[in-house]
This record gives C-alpha cells, structure tokens and sequence, in this order.
C-alpha cells in the first residue's frame, strides 16, 4: 500500500464524522489520501464504488470505461446525468467526482479493460475495484491482479442478487477458483435496478476502505452473496483449485 500522506486542516473537518470510528481515526483517513484504487467501468456499480471513495477522501481514482452515455444508462449510472446524453461517460464521472471532491486526483481513462492496458493500469494502483459486467474483463483483472500481487475487489450482479470477494493474491483464492471458465448463460445486458448497483457499489467501496485503512474484516476469502428480492445475505467460503489456470500450481 502507497505511503500515508499528511492531512490538512480542512480535509480534518471535512472528514471529521469518519475520523471519529475509533479503529480508523486520522490514520486510516491519512491512508485513504496517500492511496490510488482503479475502477474498472464507472457504470451502475463502479460509478457507486467511485462516488462513495471520493466522498471518503481517497487520494486518487483511475476510472476506466469506454462509450458515450445513452438514456438505458440513467436508471442506475449515478454519475451519468441527462445533460451528458451522447457525451463520454468517463468525462461526465470525472465531472460529477470533481464537483464532491475537488482535492481527488483522476484518471479518467475512455476505454474498458484489455490486454492492452490491463497491466499498466493495475500496476498504477494499490487496490483494485472490478465493477465489469464480462467475464473476459474480469478475468484479465484477476489475473494481473494476481500477478502483481494487489487485492481486488470483485462486484457483480444479476436481477436483484449481487456477489461480492475480496481477493488477496498469496493469502486467499482468486476468481477463476470461483469461476474456472465463463459461464455459459451469461449475458452482457440483464435485469437491473439501480438499488441493486447502488447496494453492491457500497458494500465494495467499504471493502476498499478497510483495505487501504487496515481495520474490520474484509470479504477475503469468502463470497457475500445478496438477494434483494428475499432479502437474504449470506457468506460463503470460496475454496482453491489446485488446479486455478491463474492462481494455481
Ligand atoms: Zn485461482
């Protein structure tokens, strides 16, 4: 994790009600500011992951999502707005992450993730938020995670259940132990409300949060599964594969 940076006074009183949560205090906000965490997609989830590390004081975001906002977007793409239809989604992020928190650092990078600029963007991070609704991308994300050795955040949601793991490359299984292979009833469009990312983009920007800080307990290791339909939460232990194309042997 990248070094502490000291807090000014402003950013005392403007994170005072956080600094109060005693196993956190002014430490873990002067982790949170010495920190980069990349979003992968700033859409329905990510853009919820993003909009909640800002508001908390995280020292830098890369946001990587390609496209220009279209009006399917706005039932759940909180950092989209009416006025951005047909504009860059990353730009109207970095505009609405600018506008709650002007101190953030962000790279705004108009493209998904792809062989071609997995690695460089990971490298550039501490933590990892992997919001893609593709199988493809999330496993480049867990592989370069893996490799150079930074936790991921993995968020996903079908309908109204959502997944969340944290995985810790060295200490806990990876994705692919989850998922070995894609699987094959996947689609790339499916049944979402925004209360489902918006849910899901919390829960994985305080994962984040403890990650960087160092206090509580994270989802390393184990599954949050929710079902919002029946309001049912549970966690599960996520086992290795001994034989994980990524992680394994
Ligand atoms: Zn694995």
């Amino acid at each position: 994790m990248a070094e502490p940076r000291p807090l000014t006074d402003e950013e005392r009183q403007t994170y005072e009600w956080q600094i109060w949560t005693a196993d956190f205090g002014e430490a873990g906000q002067e982790r949170l500011k010495g920190a980069s965490v990349l979003v992968s997609r700033c859409g329905g989830l990510g853009g919820v992951v993003a909009y909640q590390l800002a508001a908390a004081g995280i020292g830098r975001l890369i946001l990587a999502h390609a496209g220009n906002v279209r009006p399917n977007d706005l039932n759940r793409q909180l950092l989209m707005t009416h006025e951005g239809l047909g504009k860059s989604r990353v730009e109207s992020a970095r505009r609405r992450l600018q506008e709650l928190n002007p101190r953030l650092e962000i790279d705004a990078v108009p493209e998904n993730i792809s062989e071609s600029n997995a690695g460089r963007l990971v490298g550039e991070a501490d933590v990892v938020v992997d919001c893609a609704p593709l199988f493809e991308e999330r496993f480049l994300m867990n592989r370069e995670a893996v490799q150079q050795n930074k936790p991921l955040v993995d968020c996903a949601m079908y309908d109204l259940e959502a997944h969340l793991t944290t995985i810790v490359p060295g200490k806990t299984p990876c994705l692919r132990c989850l998922y070995p292979e894609k699987p094959p009833a996947w689609r790339r469009e499916f049944p979402v409300f925004g209360a489902v990312s918006g849910t899901v983009g919390c829960l994985g920007a305080m994962e984040v949060i403890k990650l960087v800080a160092g206090f509580g307990e994270t989802l390393a290791g184990e599954l949050l599964t929710c079902d919002l339909r029946e309001m049912t939460f549970r966690k599960m232990k996520i086992n290795r594969r001994p034989d994980c194309p990524t992680c394994g042997g």
